[in-house]
């Protein structure tokens, strides 16, 4: 049986496909990831044209049918194209790496609106913030995928003494998300790294709100997403790596 649905996306991957055809791999409010073929895309008076190219924001109309590994994409309208972010390397960067978490993931058949929604936000925030430190968006991001995914991190408060941490730096423990004072920390026997004041306030931030301008830029981004990396990776059985970010970083 064929079904009809109308769901907002955003185009993951987009590929050509035989002379004329694309095909294209989305993230949908509805359905979560599916891959669907647009028949004619690469046709210069296609309707399509210009509308699935990677990290569009659209509505699309598809024929599903239960068990085909290719859907058909009848229709689509183009609701966002983030002009900006492709403007600007490390906001491209950023966005793509979102795009490769998203795959990585997100399952299909699966409605994922709350996640959908969020993405679109960061999206719309890079878009909106060029002029910031784009790469916390991306380590809010990180922190809102394993809240949403079930693991959420614990800063707040000590894993050992259930206090509000006073003295720092802390360890951070990878498996649990959690965080300990020094004076705790001999409570696990699990791997745990340094995490400073500054970074521990930056994380505690991130996790409440998108960055502001007020937010030191100095601190370095790179061990924070390692860290929320280990974590995503140990709980979903990846090994997810951002190449996309390796690209800008080179
Ligand atoms: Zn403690």
């Amino acid at each position: 049986m064929t079904q009809t649905i109308k769901s907002p996306a955003l185009v993951l991957h987009s590929i050509r496909w035989s002379e004329s055809s694309k095909i294209v791999h989305l993230f949908t409010s509805e359905k979560g990831c599916v891959k669907a073929i647009a028949r004619g895309a690469m046709r210069p008076k296609s309707p399509f044209c210009g509308t699935l190219e990677n990290l569009n924001h659209i509505e699309v109309i598809l024929a599903i049918k239960e068990g085909r590994g290719l859907q058909l994409v009848s229709q689509v309208s183009l609701l966002n194209p983030f002009s900006n972010v492709r403007e600007n390397l490390e906001a491209t960067a950023v966005a793509f790496a979102v795009s490769e978490l998203l795959r990585a993931v997100v399952h299909e058949n699966e409605a994922s609106q709350p996640l959908f929604q969020f993405t679109i936000q960061i999206l719309e925030d890079l878009n909106s913030s060029v002029n910031r430190p784009v790469i916390l968006l991306l380590i809010r991001y990180l922190l809102y995928l394993s809240e949403y995914l079930g693991f959420g991190w614990n800063l707040q408060i000590c894993s050992g003494c259930k206090k509000i941490p006073q003295k720092f730096p802390l360890r951070a423990e990878i498996v649990n998300g959690s965080v300990y004072c020094p004076e705790c920390v001999s409570q696990t026997s699990l791997k745990t790294v340094p995490l400073s004041f500054d970074q521990w306030q930056l994380l505690r931030q991130l996790q409440q709100a998108s960055p502001t301008t007020s937010i030191k830029p100095e601190i370095p981004s790179q061990p924070l997403i390692d860290l929320l990396l280990s974590h995503l990776s140990y709980h979903t059985e990846q090994n997810l790596q951002l190449n996309s970010l390796k690209l800008y970083q080179r």
